[in-house]
């Protein structure tokens, strides 16, 4: 065999063995989370990271006309290892409410410029009633 050909053999040979060995690592793979917010997602992983749960983030582009906008475009974050699903989901939902409370908007009142939180409708400070 000359070497060329040997090379040309061994590299077929090593692509084969890498996907198997794909395969036999995303046999357990499974799907935690779907968003188009990329914020949501970049968090996520962070969380994922920190919790040293392996995961892969894959981008979903339902167009094949080239160019989508970044926010147009859904994330998929997948987890490679089943076992670990449950710790990812809980991660999810801790993310989700800080979410949910951090999208409640604080507020300035605008008579005396005190910052309040969302859950006041008026101004302790001054008495300003804000606007629903
Ligand atoms: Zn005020």
């Amino acid at each position: 065999m000359s070497y060329g050909a040997r090379k040309k053999c061994l590299g077929i040979l090593s692509s084969a063995i890498a996907s198997r060995l794909f395969l036999e690592h995303y046999r357990y793979m499974v799907k935690l989370y779907e968003s188009h917010d990329r914020m949501f997602v970049e968090s996520l992983k962070a969380a994922l990271t920190g919790e040293g749960i392996q995961h892969i983030v894959k981008d979903e582009s339902s167009s094949s006309l080239g160019e989508v906008p970044p926010i147009v475009t859904c994330q998929r974050v997948w987890i490679l290892q089943d076992s670990e699903l449950e710790r990812a989901q809980s991660l999810v939902r801790q993310l989700e409410s800080q979410v949910a409370l951090t999208t409640q908007q604080s507020w300035t009142c605008p008579d005396c410029n005190e910052s309040l939180e969302a859950q006041f409708t008026a101004c302790w400070n001054c008495g300003y009633e804000r606007e629903a």
